[in-house]
């Protein structure tokens, strides 16, 4: 285990935020995390579970302890004709994660190409892309209880996992460190095409192999989201909202034209990104703060913006969004 005071968090969190950590710790094992549990720098500070930040906003420096998950080990722990299982521990950075899983044709995660952030983080809100979630491919989720110190096994049913959110984010929000995910990846293609530009991407071929849609989504990925070494932004703000259908209708009636999806149990899907686009946000920007012209769900920090700034600009376009649509967007980034 390292330990470090005063810690710059600046290359840690995808907003490029100039922002410091009274206490910052990387565990590198089980056993790291136990005995963290037991150090008066955990007992007698707050603390946060810090991935590779690209799903936070750090308002101003943290005063407690962030912990910062290492455990980087990569299993094959079962394997039959048509599956294989990997254990992969919560550290590894999910890209370099999944292009190992393509490196050896075990199919699941290709769709996932190009996410930013670490394994472990990938249960937290359930990260999902062209048409996949991670949920899809979770056998099993391992994590360690932080007021106990007791290991524990979630299965997939048991993760609650649902559109970018799990049980992570819900009951037990804050309680539990994920120190490894179990994925369990098909060794026959089975390329998932059905997401739209997907289907016409490879509409004359309908057995594509694993890189040539890695790459299609890679590429897709690149002109469209801004690379936050070189523009600070954490990918979509807000979540898409979910509505009712007879919600669904009477927006309809009043806003023809608005665009939905159909979300399951009569409820339908609203895109964020349109919500916002029609408030007269996209490519707007406010000193250091601003909306991504090419895509309305990304605030991007022009250079200079603190955390702060960056909030308030949100809750900008929060307010505009209610104001017209009578919408509540929620949050996907965590604001600290
Ligand atoms: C350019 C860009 C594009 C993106 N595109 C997508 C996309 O297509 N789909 C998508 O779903 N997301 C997307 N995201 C969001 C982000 O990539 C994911 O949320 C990713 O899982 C964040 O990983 P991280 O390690 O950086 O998590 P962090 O930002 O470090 O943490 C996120 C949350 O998870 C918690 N956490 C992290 N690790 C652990 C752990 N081991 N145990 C318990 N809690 C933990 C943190 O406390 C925090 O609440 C994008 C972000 C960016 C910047």
């Amino acid at each position: 285990m390292e330990t470090y005071k005063n810690y710059s968090l600046k290359e840690l969190n995808s907003f490029n935020l100039n922002v410091r950590a009274k206490i910052f710790s990387i565990i590198r094992s089980i056993k790291d995390v136990r005995e963290l549990l037991t150090m008066d720098c955990f007992q007698d500070n707050r603390h946060l579970i810090l991935g590779e930040g690209n799903n936070i906003l750090f308002t101003k420096n943290f005063d407690g302890l962030i912990i910062r998950p290492g455990i980087m080990d990569f299993k094959v722990i079962k394997e039959t004709a048509g599956y294989v299982t990997i254990k992969a521990g919560a550290g590894n950075n999910w890209n370099a994660f999944v292009a190992i899983c393509m490196a050896r044709q075990y199919w699941g995660l290709e769709n996932l190409s190009l996410i930013p952030g670490s394994v472990g983080s990938a249960p937290i809100q359930n990260i999902g892309a062209y048409g996949v979630e991670a949920k899809d491919t979770i056998e099993l989720v391992e994590g360690i209880d932080i007021s106990t110190g007791e290991l524990l096994r979630l299965s997939n049913n048991e993760c609650e996992f649902g559109y970018r959110s799990s049980i992570f984010k819900t009951s037990l929000k804050d309680k539990i460190m994920v120190t490894s995910v179990h994925f369990k990846l098909s060794k026959y293609p089975n390329p998932k095409l059905e997401y739209g530009p997907l289907k016409e991407r490879f509409k004359d071929n309908p057995s594509p192999d694993i890189f040539s849609i890695s790459t299609f989504i890679i590429e897709t990925r690149m002109s469209k989201l801004p690379n936050p070494d070189k523009l600070g932004n954490a990918g979509s703000f807000f979540k898409n909202p979910v509505i009712p259908l007879e919600e669904f209708r009477g927006q309809e009636d009043l806003h023809p034209g608005m665009p939905h999806y159909p979300a399951g149990d009569g409820l339908e899907k609203i895109p964020a990104g349109w919500l916002i686009e029609q408030c007269g946000w996209k490519g707007k920007r406010l000193g250091n703060v601003g909306v991504y012209p090419e895509h309305a769900l990304v605030i991007v920090n022009y250079g200079n913006a603190t955390g702060r700034e960056v909030f308030e600009f949100s809750e900008k376009i929060r307010h505009s969004v209610k104001e017209k649509f009578g919408i509540r967007l929620e949050r996907e980034v965590v604001v600290v």
